[in-house]
């Protein structure tokens, strides 16, 4: 189907607001880009949830999320950045792999089967996108997904 950004990007962020706030973390939301895309609603929620979900798992009370989102020439750039926990560099180059999680203790303390970020991946790539992610470890995270839009008219 064709997909509005802006209200796609703004219903997602909605649905963690109470959350976050039982959480005590800051979400942070902006006003989306008035560009489309074509793809599936349901994979792309799933899309960006997988991402928030993460965002706030991994970030402690009085931490920042972040989604943002920018329109480029015929590509769509949207970016959840979080200030938490990070991810060692050693890691880094394995999160997208099914089942790859980061470590035991983080995994007992967290819990996850390590497939947010595969099935992220996977959504992205049939939108015929790219994912990336930059982290810190102590210092937060930043995954930004780039999708191709469409011309309306
Ligand atoms: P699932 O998403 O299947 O419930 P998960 O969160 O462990 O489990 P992924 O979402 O695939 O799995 O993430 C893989 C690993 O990357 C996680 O185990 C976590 O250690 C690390 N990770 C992912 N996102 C973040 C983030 N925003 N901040 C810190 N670590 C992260
Ligand atoms: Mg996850």
């Amino acid at each position: 189907g064709l997909i509005n950004v802006s209200e796609w990007l703004s219903t997602a962020v909605n649905r963690f607001n109470l959350s976050a706030k039982q959480q005590g973390v800051t979400l942070v939301s902006e006003p989306y880009p008035t560009v489309s895309l074509r793809g599936d609603r349901d994979m792309l929620d799933r899309l960006v949830d997988n991402l928030i979900s993460n965002a706030l798992k991994y970030t402690a009370r009085e931490g920042v999320v972040r989604i943002t989102a920018a329109a480029e020439s015929d590509q769509l750039l949207v970016s959840v950045q979080d200030s938490g926990i990070g991810i060692p560099a050693e890691d880094l180059p394995h999160v997208f792999e099914r089942f790859y999680t980061v470590d035991k203790a983080r995994t007992r303390k967290f819990g996850g089967t390590g497939l947010g970020l595969a099935i992220a991946r996977e959504i992205t790539e049939r939108h015929g996108g790219r994912i990336a992610i930059l982290s810190e470890l102590n210092e937060g995270t930043t995954v930004t997904v780039s999708l191709p839009t469409v011309e309306v008219r």
